[in-house]
């Protein structure tokens, strides 16, 4: 089972995205364990500090470096991790193709920055792959984790209920998905495209990979070119 442990001063911020629908169930039914990790609970003083003066000045508080080592290295002790991740705007970004990548791992771990970042030696150090969820800045790194957390279990086997469904997501197979249509067939006049009430299997799934391929070109030539 892929086990993430998610490192964080923050944790309230963590409780939500697993405890509700496809994540929850993931979780119940023992295809992934997520564990959420207070930093502070590794703080080497009474004070149970985090985080303290950047070293020449300057605004902002920056994490420090024992209680996350100290934890890090409690969990490495547990277990081998295959990747740890901080989470950073200036990190690889985060897409599709190295969601699939990560899905294939055992244990993950992820470290959430806070304030002006982690001090710079964890990064050096101890870190393995630095990911960013998109180029602006967030005020933690815990909703940057929960995303990546989320489009790596919706990959796990067994998470979706149709096997198939993620493999016809977006950026999948670099298309963009094709119009999903449901009850009822006519909205005041707007009506379902009838190839889709037809029946015809071959037919539909033709004109999906048309739609696919129209949108794409359309909204995002970039993921046509070859790379
Ligand atoms: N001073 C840092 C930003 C700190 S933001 C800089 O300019 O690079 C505080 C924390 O939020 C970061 O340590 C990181 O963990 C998280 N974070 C902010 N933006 C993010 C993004 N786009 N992707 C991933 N994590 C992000």
């Amino acid at each position: 089972m892929m086990r993430i442990d998610i490192l964080t001063v923050v944790p309230g911020l963590l409780e939500g995205p697993f405890a509700h629908s496809i994540l929850k169930r993931a979780i119940q039914n023992k295809l992934v364990e997520v564990v959420v990790h207070n930093i502070r609970d590794w703080s080497v003083n009474k004070h149970k500090t985090v985080d303290d003066y950047a070293y020449g000045g300057g605004a902002g508080m920056v994490m420090m470096i024992e209680p996350i080592v100290a934890c890090i290295e409690e969990l490495q002790s547990q277990r081998s991790y295959d990747e740890i991740i901080y989470m950073s705007p200036d990190g690889e970004l985060f897409d599709q193709s190295l969601a699939n990548q990560l899905s294939m791992k055992g244990n993950l771990m992820i470290l959430c920055g806070h304030y002006k970042g982690v001090d710079e030696r964890i990064r050096r150090h101890f870190i393995t792959r630095e990911i960013s969820i998109g180029n602006y800045v967030l005020s933690g790194g815990e909703l940057a984790a929960a995303v990546v957390s989320d489009a790596i279990i919706r990959l796990l086997p067994g998470v979706l209920n149709d096997e198939t469904s993620a493999l016809s997501d977006s950026f999948q197979d670099n298309l963009l998905a094709p119009p999903v249509y449901t009850r009822p067939a006519d909205f005041r006049g707007h009506k379902v495209p009838d190839i889709l009430l037809s029946g015809h299997e071959a037919e539909i799934d033709k004109w999906r990979h048309e739609q696919s391929l129209a949108r794409t070109k359309e909204r995002r030539p970039d993921l046509l070119k070859n790379d």
